[in-house]
Formats: C-alpha cells, structure tokens, sequence
C-alpha cells in the first residue's frame, strides 16, 4: 500500500479510465480530473466495489486548455499522469479543437506540478502519432522510441487533414512536455508513453455506442460493416498494459527519464473480423466478409525498450484484446437496449 496520491487527469476517458483503475487496483490514493461532479458520480457508481472508496478523489478541470486549470488538482500530489487530451478527428477549427487543449493542456499540468514540491513523478499520455511521420510510412522504416513526428504547430493549423491534425497534437504536446521537464527549476522526473491505436475493454461510462471513443469505435467498426473497414494504424495494443507502463514509468527508478514507444502487435481489419467471427456467434450476419490477410505492407517498429527496462513485460495478445473489447461492448449493447 502507499501513500502517494496521484493526479490522473480525464478519468472519465476511455484511457483515463484504465489507469486510474489501473493505481487504484496497485493501493495508490487517486485523485481523477473530471469536466463535472455528474461525470465523477457516473464513474463512481459504474466502478463501485472495484476498489476502496475511501482511495478515490475528485477534482474538477472543466478545460485542461485554461490558465491554472491544474492550479488547485495539483496541491500534495506525488505523482502526475496527464492523459486528458483530445482523441477525435471531428474537427472544425483545428487549434480550437486539438493543438491547443492538447498543448495547453500539458503545459498547464506541467507547469502546475512544477511549482508544487510534493511532485516526484510525471507521465504524459503521448502517442505513435509523436512518433511515426507521415512520410516515412513504408516497409524499411522502423520506428523506435527515438523517433519523432516532424510535423509543426503552423503545418497542423493549415492542415485539412483531421488525421495529420491529432498526430501534430501529440507530438507538440509531447514536445512541451519535455521542455518543461528539463527546465533547470523542474524537480521530479518525466516518462511519456507513447502508444498505438489501444485496443481493450472500454470501461469508461458509455451512455451510447454513437459516443464510443476513437479507438473502440475503430474496432466495432467491423461489426455491421458491409465491407473491412481500412485499417487506419494498423498496430496497436490493449489499454491495460497501457495503463501499467502508466504505473510502471511512475513508480520505479528504471522508468524515469524515459519515452516508451509502446506496441504490442500489428494488424489488419480482417483479422479483427477474423477474430469476432471465430469467438462471438451472435455477430454471425453483422461481420463482413474477410480473409485474415497481413493487410497493406507497412512500417516496422521496435518497443523493446519496455522489455528492456521492465524485465520481459508481458504484452497482452491481438487476439485475447481483440475478444475482450468486442466483449465489453457486446455487454454495453444489450445493457443500453434494455
Ligand atoms: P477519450 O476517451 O476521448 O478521453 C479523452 C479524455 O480527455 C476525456 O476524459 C476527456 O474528457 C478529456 N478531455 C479532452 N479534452 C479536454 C479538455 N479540453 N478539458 C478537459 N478534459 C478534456 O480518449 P482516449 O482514447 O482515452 O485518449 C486519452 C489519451 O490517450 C489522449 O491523450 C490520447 O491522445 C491518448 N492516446 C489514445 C490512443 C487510443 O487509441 N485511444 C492512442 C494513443 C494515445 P470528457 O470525457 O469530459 O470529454
């Protein structure tokens, strides 16, 4: 049991969600950001008996994007993960709706946990979409924790990419997070994460499957779909080793001061289909047709970097995350039609 008490911002998301579960389930004190007192009410009542009650916090951050948003959420924290960051391509104004509340966003959690000396730890939640570049998409690259995004702030402003969009988001967001990190008055250590499209159980409080986060909505998209669907980024990996690279990048002296390129497995929309065909019979007539095939030929990547400092983490599987997200969302859907 410890006790560290840990800013989780976004437990509401999709993401927030598992790691939040992810500290509380390892005894550690949590203290989630939420937009409103409903949501934090919602998330209580949906995860009620999972952990002990008396470890779980709220602190109310309406918009990570303003000044001082994590002024008050910061006071006697220890350790900071920041995964509230917008993850959509619905986008009407590109600096309204992604660079900034993702740029802002970091920098007022970090700047934050810089003036509040309790604070020893920090993750950010970056992404692939730091890492990889757009131009550099083909078989003989290999992307590693040493790569970075080129896109700019500016290029990400004009762009009438969403795609290109987010992943600029990311990488400048990561990018701050760094600077602040290695400003001489910054005294506890960073590690980012840095993952692909996350598979996994979405447990966060969904009140209709319309409103399903990015990434689960890229996997149910199979399901009721005439055709595969393109296979966006085809690697990925399940929220729950995720959420413990979280907890790992934080709580151990090896995970400091590192980027943690994160993929689990690669794959194609066909084999997701592949997968939900073979383990669920009731989504008999709503898969399309597919072949598992390897899907377009792609980059490689190299995450050993987390074996390496972990000591042999053990990757949850394309296949059993595959079941696992289909399954909670199987759930999701009676339970909303009732
Ligand atoms: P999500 O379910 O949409 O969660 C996003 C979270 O950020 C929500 O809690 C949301 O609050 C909060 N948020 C967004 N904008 C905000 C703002 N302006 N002010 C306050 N809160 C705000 O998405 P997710 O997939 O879990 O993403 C979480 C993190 O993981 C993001 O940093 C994303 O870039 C990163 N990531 C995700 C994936 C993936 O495949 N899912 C892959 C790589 C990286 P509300 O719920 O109230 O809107």
């Amino acid at each position: 049991m410890s006790a560290d008490l840990v800013l989780v911002s976004g437990t509401s998301g999709f993401l927030g969600t598992a790691v939040t579960l992810a500290y509380l389930e390892k005894g550690y004190r949590v203290r989630g950001t939420v937009r409103s007192q409903e949501k934090a009410d919602k998330w209580a009542k949906k995860h009620e008996g999972k952990f002990d009650k008396s470890k779980l916090e709220w602190a109310i951050v309406k918009d990570v994007a303003a000044p001082g948003a994590f002024d008050e959420a910061i006071k006697g924290v220890t350790i900071l993960a920041h995964t509230a960051s917008p993850f959509h391509y619905d986008v009407k104004d590109n600096e309204k709706d992604l660079l900034i509340p993702a740029l802002e966003g970091t920098r007022h959690a970090l700047r934050a946990a810089q003036k509040e000396p309790s604070v020893k730890r920090v993750v950010v939640t970056s992404s692939f979409a730091a890492v990889m570049d757009f131009n550099r998409l083909s078989p003989e690259t290999t992307f590693t924790h040493e790569d970075w995004n080129p896109a700019t702030y500016d290029e990400a402003k004009k762009s009438d990419n969403p795609t290109f969009v987010y992943c600029a988001s990311k990488k400048v967001a990561e990018e701050e997070a760094w600077k602040i990190a290695r400003e001489p008055e910054t005294k506890w250590k960073l590690s980012t994460v840095c993952p692909p499209l996350i598979f996994g159980p979405p447990l966060q409080v969904i009140e209709s499957l319309d409103s399903l986060n990015t990434s689960s909505g890229a996997v149910w998209g199979v399901v009721d779909a005439k055709e595969v669907p393109e296979t966006s980024f085809p690697v990925g990996t399940d929220s729950r080793d995720i959420a413990n690279l979280h907890v790992l990048a934080t709580t151990t002296d090896e995970g400091a001061d590192k980027r943690f390129l994160a993929i689990a497995f690669h794959f194609d929309n066909s084999q997701v289909v592949d997968v939900a065909r073979k383990a669920f019979p009731e989504l008999d007539g709503r898969l399309p047709k597919a072949e598992p095939s390897e899907g377009k030929p792609h980059f490689k990547t190299d995450s050993s970097l987390v074996d390496r400092t972990f000591g042999g983490f053990k990757w949850i599987s394309f296949e059993d995350s595959t079941k696992d997200t289909l399954a909670e969302i199987l759930r999701v859907e009676k339970a909303l039609k009732q």
